[in-house]
């Protein structure tokens, strides 16, 4: 199957070949041609299966057929995400796809100064990308109307409903006409979500695609306990010995992701925190700089990173363990992309042990705990705290004695450190250190 026999108008199909796709993703060899059937769609999907383009596509050739060139503008399609970043990176996306087209299109998003936004509606637009805050405020002032909307998008719904957003959602849907079509888009579809979905959509068309790819194939996941106070240890350990070309750490408050990030730059590595306590321009001058290279490493809150789609992230690193399943393949999703390998190293505090079982629960499946080669995991305080490596073959199981006390760590002869990339910890890739 190809782009082409989905029936897009040519300038639609000369920008999806300019953009190199040359072959639908599942989602959008199901979604294209139900939404140009004017079906209403709910689709399980998550970000980095290719949704993006499977709602924009056949949405942008809808309007495109009826565009009117001498008609006053009006908002015909609107596209709702949970965070500000996700706007604009579905705006980059339509702009790439209307290119060869006369649609307009706008991402508003808080943070930012209101009036260009309120400029650039007025100047004439087919279609808004917006946050729920920012979007009533908008309405609030009378700057957009929405009576004229042909199709509503609701993108990362769960998300959403998460960030408490699930009142001023129903809120903007009741402006939009009920002739409208509507496409809802959601990682879960939990009970919430169907009944949200159950109130705006009509007869939906139900697309559900696997996860974007088995994060379990795809990235080698290694989990290490450590005590809270040696995390940021371990990372510095950790970046001394591996390479690592593109990093995403994870933490669970923002003033940890500036605690990481600055102690990261203290030590000559440069680093940027992304957090919903930075103005929007800082955000995206993080983002920005991160995707051009410029920071090697981008610390964030779960909720900044939400959707974030970057190229060619070699390893993630959860400073702090998530605290649910989901979380945990979301970020660990963020690295492993298209044919690359990605690493996912995760840091697990005593107290963080619930979340990780939690996790474990989830998928199915015990992960192997592991210790980092040529650590010291020694406490000043020479806390009890024992740590082995439950590859490691028992008598190569220092540095770490005691094992045998702590019934967290089972016994498991498989491999030692760095033999083999498959089943054991990483071997540090410039063999500074070595065990
Ligand atoms: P999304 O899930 O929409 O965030 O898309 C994830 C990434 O896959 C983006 O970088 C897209 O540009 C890319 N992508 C989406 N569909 C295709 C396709 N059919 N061929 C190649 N790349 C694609």
């Amino acid at each position: 199957m190809d782009f082409n026999s989905f029936g897009l108008s040519s300038r639609i199909l000369d920008a999806v070949t300019a953009a190199g796709y040359t072959t639908p993703t599942p989602i959008q060899a199901a979604a294209i041609p139900a939404v140009m059937a004017g079906e209403d769609v709910m689709g399980c999907a998550q970000t980095g299966t290719g949704k993006t383009a499977a709602f924009v596509l056949p949405m942008l050739e809808r309007l495109h057929q009826t565009h009117s060139a001498d008609k006053r503008r009006k908002v015909r399609a609107l596209i709702i995400g949970p965070t500000r970043e996700l706007a604009v990176q579905i705006e980059e996306s339509i702009k790439m796809f209307v290119r060869f087209t006369k649609l307009k299109s706008i991402a508003v998003y808080g943070g930012v100064g209101i009036e260009p936004q309120i400029r650039g509606i007025r100047n004439g637009i087919d279609i808004v990308i917006a946050t729920p805050g920012r979007l009533l405020d908008l309405l609030d002032r009378r700057a957009i109307n929405l009576e004229d909307v042909e199709i509503l998008v609701l993108d990362e719904a769960d998300r959403m409903f998460d960030m408490g957003f699930i009142n001023d959602i129903r809120k903007i849907v009741s402006l939009t006409p009920k002739t409208r079509q509507t496409l809802l888009f959601s990682a879960t579809m939990s009970g919430p979500i169907r009944s949200l979905a159950e109130g705006i959509q009509r007869k939906p068309k139900m697309i559900e695609v696997g996860e974007r790819r088995n994060p379990v194939a795809s990235v080698e996941q290694h989990i290490y306990p450590i005590d809270q106070e040696k995390k940021m240890e371990l990372l510095l350990h950790i970046f001394e010995n591996e390479e690592m070309e593109s990093v995403i750490i994870f933490s669970r408050t923002k003033h940890g992701a500036d605690r990481i990030a600055m102690r990261l730059e203290r030590n000559g590595i440069q680093a940027v925190a992304l957090h919903s306590d930075r103005t929007q321009s800082q955000r995206l001058r993080a983002l920005d700089g991160f995707k051009r290279g410029r920071f090697k490493v981008m610390v964030a809150t779960d909720i900044a990173a939400r959707g974030l789609d970057v190229e060619g992230i070699s390893h993630v690193i959860n400073f702090d363990t998530p605290t649910s399943a989901e979380d945990y393949i979301h970020r660990i999703g963020r690295t492993g992309r298209a044919e690359s390998t990605g690493d996912a190293f995760t840091f697990v505090a005593r107290s963080e042990e619930q979340h990780l079982r939690k996790m474990e629960q989830h998928i199915g499946r015990r992960f192997q705990r592991k210790i980092y080669p040529g650590f010291s995991y020694k406490r000043d305080d020479s806390g009890e705290r024992q740590y082995r490596d439950e590859n490691a073959p028992r008598r190569f199981s220092s540095p770490v004695t005691n094992e045998a006390r702590d019934p967290r760590f089972e016994r498991d002869s498989r491999g030692s450190f760095g033999r083999s990339r498959s089943n054991t910890s990483p071997a540090p890739r410039n063999r500074r250190h070595t065990s």
